[in-house]
């Protein structure tokens, strides 16, 4: 390979698992009975390995009790618990199809992912926080009905059959969690052991949505090779053992949490450590003292939150080691503050997308600090990453230009979207929609985007999603989504809308429409009412004037820190 071009390759060794998750999972149940495998801070469990694999297999023969069969998809609509890596397993050794739905998501995200991917039983939390789940569900399905074998039936959701809820009030309709695991009985399990063998590490095993430029969620279909391996790598390179114990206060529902979290310690043996159920800055610092953790996972604001705590200093984090900081741009201070305050002295930056598995490119720990701060590291194994310039022509080492990924890790395909996995994906290159460059050395760096993404705290936000909900407003004509800088969340949204005419708006009527249907973290922070919109004179709307408007007027530093 001609070294000069930016197009690198990684390591060929250790080879690639041809196994499924469901061998995986038996194999780390068999290997290491005793430990520690699974602690939920917030809800007082502490399960080994031999427990977690008793339950998962009770689940995933109740599954098959419930009708369910290889191929179906299951939904998971819950924070971070117990019951959701039980979920993940059961699943996966059932060969059912586990589809991630963020438990952010409003009634009208929810209906639309429900139906796209045809979810024949969800799991969902009972109550967490504000919402109420299964109300959530009923203000969807507001036509349904019960049959005498207990199936649900509603035209608005036409496939869901089952609903299960963890947790909360006994509510009709909804079957409790804990049910499952009585339920099944010999003969499933019997069915539950034939189907293991048959599965093949090729199938889909998981869907996870991600938004797009063309606004609504799309399916990243992931098979168990993809995301069974990238847990594999991306353990190895934080050098997991099951000596190790890893605190996930990243959502389950991502791949943060169930791929690099979840698979990476089935793979390697280390306990997963589930400080709350969603992100909290004083939980996590309390389950790293008191569950001795070894390893800290986080988006950089994540980790600044917890460096910026008041009571950062009460905690004793000697035993931690490791990490991995992603998910958007990670300042090399924040880094440097991990690596030094917090202990974490094999700290690694890693870089992916859900349509890779999610990890691409890591740092190793022994890699220079200076590299390990300042860059994304270099290219997993098994994995093949190229820069391209705007005609798809391979560019030099040090160029900037969209960055390409080839290998493994490559998802299926978008669920039922054969348009839109043909946009991203040619001749197996995933095309990311991030500008990249390779150095000489084979470091990457992460210096721009090409899509049009919002990242607030970790979150992807396609300003088209917005824009097309905002439309569903009777009183808006036109909208445009613009990221701002922040420096607690990096970037935070700002709206500018065009009313019908006639109309008249507040901005905090907008909000309130948005908060009641989309997620929070999809509401804009700044809304604006206008007659126009800055335009070039080809018709297109100017972004980046709306941004200087707004900077400008809100007196905003153009440094983000997250
Ligand atoms: P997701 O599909 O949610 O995993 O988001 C993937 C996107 O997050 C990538 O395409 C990047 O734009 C961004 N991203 C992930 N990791 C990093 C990183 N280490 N540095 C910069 N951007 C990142």
């Amino acid at each position: 390979m001609d070294q000069t071009l930016a197009h690198v390759r990684g390591a060929e060794h250790p080879l690639l698992r041809e196994d499924t998750i469901g061998q995986a999972f038996d194999q780390a149940v068999a290997r290491w009975p005793g430990r520690e495998a699974l602690v939920s801070v917030h809800q007082d469990i502490r399960w080994t390995w031999a427990e977690l694999g008793k339950r998962v297999d009770q689940v995933a023969a109740a599954f098959l009790h419930l009708g369910l069969e290889p191929g179906d998809r299951v939904g998971i609509w819950a924070p971070n618990c117990a019951e959701w890596v039980v979920t993940q397993f059961a699943t996966a050794k059932a060969g059912l199809i586990l589809v991630n739905i963020n438990p952010a998501y409003r009634a009208h995200e929810l209906a639309f992912t429900l139906n796209k991917v045809g979810v024949k039983a969800l799991v969902c939390a009972g109550r967490f926080k504000t919402s109420d789940y299964p109300a959530m569900l009923e203000s969807v399905a507001t036509d349904m009905s019960a049959s005498k074998d207990g199936a649900i039936a509603s035209r608005l959701l036409p496939h869901l059959k089952t609903l299960i809820k963890i947790g909360g009030e006994p509510r009709k309709r909804f079957m409790d969690f804990e049910a499952l695991y009585d339920l099944a009985t010999d003969a499933d399990r019997a069915r539950l052991a034939e189907i293991g063998p048959s599965l093949s590490n090729r199938d889909a095993i998981n869907i996870q949505f991600t938004s797009g430029t063309t606004g609504l969620p799309k399916g990243a279909t992931l098979s168990h090779r993809n995301i069974l391996n990238n847990g594999l790598f991306v353990g190895a390179a934080i050098g997991l053992t099951e000596h190790d114990r890893l605190c996930i206060p990243v959502p389950l529902y991502h791949c943060f949490g169930m791929v690099m979290g979840n698979l990476a310690c089935v793979n390697h043996g280390a306990a997963m450590v589930y400080p709350a159920a969603g992100f909290d800055p004083l939980a996590t610092l309390q389950a790293l003292e008191s569950e001795r953790c070894t390893g800290l996972y986080g988006v950089p604001t994540m980790f600044i939150a917890c460096l910026e705590h008041a009571e950062f200093e009460r905690f004793d984090l000697s035993s931690m080691r490791t990490g991995i900081m992603a998910g958007a741009p990670c300042p090399i201070e924040v880094m440097k503050k991990v690596i030094g305050r917090m202990g974490a002295r094999d700290m690694t930056i890693a870089y992916g997308m859900t349509e890779t598995s999610p990890v691409s490119w890591q740092s190793a720990m022994d890699d220079p600090l200076e590299r390990r701060v300042s860059s994304v590291g270099r290219v997993q194994p098994h994995l093949e990453c190229k820069v391209v310039g705007p005609d798809g022509e391979t560019l030099r080492r040090g160029e900037a230009g969209e960055l390409c990924t080839k290998g493994y890790a490559v998802m299926l395909g978008y669920w039922d979207d054969e348009a839109k996995t043909a946009e991203v994906l040619q001749d197996g290159w995933m095309r990311t929609g991030d500008l990249a460059t390779i150095d000489a050395e084979g470091y990457g760096n992460i210096v721009g985007r090409l899509k049009d993404m919002i990242i607030r705290g970790g979150e992807n936000i396609y300003p088209r999603e917005i824009e097309e909900f905002l439309f569903t407003h009777p009183k808006i004509a036109d909208a445009q989504i613009v990221g701002l800088p922040d420096p607690r969340f990096g970037e935070e949204l700002c709206a500018w809308i065009r009313l019908r005419e006639g109309h008249e708006a507040d901005e905090e009527e907008i909000r309130a429409f948005c908060r009641e249907r989309i997620a929070h973290y999809k509401v804009p922070r700044w809304v604006r009412f206008v007659d126009a919109f800055p335009m070039t004179v080809t018709g297109k709307i100017q972004k980046f004037e709306i941004r200087q408007v707004m900077i400008a007027e809100l007196g905003l530093s153009l440094e983000k820190t997250a």
